[in-house]
């Protein structure tokens, strides 16, 4: 069977997707489908990290637990579903990293706290030295 190229004419071979001739598409339908597919994306705008998100997983990397707690708590606010801002997981591992290194540091002073008044030796509560 021949198809004939409905702008120049020119008989091609069944099968063809474009015109042997003239290169048109013999049949704009099939064309698209068998030739180059048309990949049409229909995604959001790439969404962004939050860089209090990155800023809070540092800081609890860094033991600067505070902050990282602050940031951390912001950016999980900031990264809520449906806002196209990335980065929660990271917001909420700063978070807990702070509050972990937050309690270890809290447990560390009890516990130099405590060893004051058990240690009458214990350098920061000599009272008399001052
Ligand atoms: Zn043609």
């Amino acid at each position: 069977m021949t198809i004939y190229c409905s702008n120049c004419g020119n008989p091609n071979v069944e099968g063809d997707v474009f015109c042997r001739n003239c290169g048109k598409p013999l049949n704009p339908a099939t064309a698209y489908s068998a030739g180059a597919p048309q990949t049409i994306v229909l995604q959001e705008p790439a969404p962004h990290t939050s860089g209090l998100s990155i800023a809070a997983l540092v800081l609890g990397l860094l033991g600067i637990w505070p902050l990282a707690i602050i940031f951390g708590g912001i950016g999980i606010s900031h990264t809520k579903p449906g806002r196209n801002v990335s980065g929660r997981g990271m917001a909420i591992a700063g978070l807990v990293l702070g509050i972990v290194v937050g309690l270890l540091y809290i447990g560390l002073f009890t516990w130099a706290f405590i060893a004051g008044f058990t240690h009458s030796s214990f350098p920061f509560t000599g009272g008399s030295s001052v």
